[in-house]
């Protein structure tokens, strides 16, 4: 095993600390394992007032919004989790060739170690609850760092994770990018990095130190097809859920979110009647939609508006607050290809609807850009589904809905290319987090002489 390096203030006792109780065994232990799940379930039903409060403190979300997408999401994954551990944990049997007779071979999951898990601001419970309840549910040891940005959550978590959780086995450390650098100085068994590309370039760099084994959750511009939907229930149903997915999960600031809408040329108006009249009913108070998480942010998003070219664009909203940080919900209409706002992830609450000829077109801009986490479409084209899912690459493709992707524990959950790589959500945490050991038993009972030298001609068949 490598050596740590010096202590950094209290990083280095801390983290050679967490390793010494994984060293002990403690943390594979099937019943340590459980326990912890069912920490973190009391957790999130417990503490769910203060949660609600400190994800309003942090981005102005809604009880409504931090149930449906942090608690509640949440608390179905660790049961299923909880559910089905034994399962997933247990050795699989493999074939083993008849040249090996008599031999039995297993794959079996073992945990990897000590985890560094790297959690973003605008889902700050679930990026950083999801992920370490796969890492423990896989008998790991962990030091959760939340994002500076969202310092409300980050406190509840440094207080609170003691408290549920095994405090010596998981670790909570506060802090912005020094931190985060200064963790990386030492020795881990993986890090799931949720961010930016360019903090995941640094995190990766300085993992190759030790090779370590990296998941970069990473963002980019998520597509959204909206076909031609012949009835007109089909099209508001869609459109709801566009306006939910766009605007309700942090006001557009999820990795996940719809970044642009592509639509053919002759449905735009009436998606653009159907968007205005659903924002309007959706929301009626400020308070249903978050806040832009900082004055930086604010600034970078207005930005976006500032282009001539963009601002002649915006065909409903527009204005931002920067008193309250709010951005009202914005549609434009075919901003030039090659400003910001097309060419950056947006991460706010600003929606481009960029228009092709014809439906199909869309499949080819699509592959003209980097592999985005999401790809959605709104069609009941089967023929259009099939094209979608058989041409273009991307972390998942969701049919007639949005964000709802990110609530299911039988898929995986990633990028791919530019969006990142390794998968997490469900079963697919476990291995992330786990080695999967190959193992060959094998008996003294019969022995081939024809696999050692000296190579005679009876031996090679010559
Ligand atoms: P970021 O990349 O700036 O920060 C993420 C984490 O890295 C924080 O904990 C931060 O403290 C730490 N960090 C920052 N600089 C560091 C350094 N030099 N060394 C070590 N650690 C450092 O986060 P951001 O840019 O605000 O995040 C937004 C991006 O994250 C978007 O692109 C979004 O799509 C993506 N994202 C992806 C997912 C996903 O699940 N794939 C989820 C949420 C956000």
């Amino acid at each position: 095993m490598g050596e740590e390096k010096p202590s950094h203030g209290g990083l280095g006792s801390l983290v050679s600390g967490v390793r010494e109780v994984f060293e002990s065994g403690r943390t594979r232990e099937m019943e340590w394992r459980k326990a912890q799940l069912r920490g973190l379930i009391r957790l999130l039903t417990e503490e769910e007032e203060e949660i609600f409060d400190v994800l309003r403190e942090d981005l102005g979300k809604h009880r409504g919004e931090s149930f449906r997408d942090e608690v509640g999401v949440l608390v179905k994954s660790v049961r299923n989790t909880l559910n089905n551990l034994e399962k997933w944990a247990a050795p699989e049997k493999a074939d083993t060739p008849l040249v090996s007779f008599p031999a039995t071979a297993m794959v079996v999951p073992e945990p990897l170690g000590v985890v560094l898990i790297f959690s973003c601001w605008n889902l700050p419970l679930g990026l950083a609850l999801e992920p370490l309840s796969g890492a423990l549910a896989a008998g790991n040891a962990v030091v959760v760092k939340p994002s500076e940005l969202s310092p409300s959550t980050a406190a509840f978590l440094a207080a609170n994770i003691p408290r549920y959780l095994d405090a010596k086995a998981v670790k909570v450390v506060q802090g912005g990018p020094e931190v985060g650098e200064e963790l990386m100085e030492h020795r881990w068994d993986k890090v799931l990095f949720t961010g930016s590309a360019r903090v995941g370039r640094i995190i990766m760099k300085k993992a190759a130190e030790h090779l370590t084994p990296v998941a970069l959750e990473l963002g980019g511009k998520c597509p959204c097809i909206v076909d031609w939907l012949d009835s007109k229930r089909d099209s508001q149903i869609a459109v709801n859920r566009i306006t939910g997915a766009k605007w309700s999960t942090c006001a557009g600031q999820a990795c996940i979110a719809i970044d642009y809408l592509l639509v053919q040329e002759q449905f735009a108006p009436i998606l653009i009647e159907l968007l205005k009249s659903t924002v309007q009913r959706f929301f009626t108070k400020p308070e249903n939609m978050a806040r832009i998480l900082n004055e930086k942010r604010f600034h970078r998003l207005t930005s976006l508006l500032e282009d001539q070219r963009v601002a002649s664009s915006i065909v409903h909203g527009g204005h931002g607050d920067p008193n309250t940080l709010s951005i009202e919900p914005t549609v434009l209409l075919n901003p030039p290809l090659d400003s910001d706002i097309m060419t950056d992830e947006i991460f706010g609450p600003l929606l481009p609807i960029i228009t092709v000829k014809k439906t199909e077109d869309s499949i080819a801009f699509l592959k003209s850009k980097p592999k985005p986490l999401a790809i959605y479409a709104f069609t009941n084209d089967e023929k259009l589904k099939q094209r979608i899912i058989a041409e273009t690459s991307s972390g998942s493709v969701t049919f007639n809905d949005a964000i709802v992707q990110y609530g299911l524990d039988s898929v995986p959950f990633g990028g791919v290319g530019q969006s990142g790589f390794g998968q997490y959500h469900g079963k697919y945490s476990f291995e992330l987090f786990s080695n999967r050991k190959a193992v060959l038993k094998r008996s003294f009972l019969i022995e081939f002489m024809f696999r050692y030298p000296p190579w005679d001609e009876y031996k090679v068949g010559m």
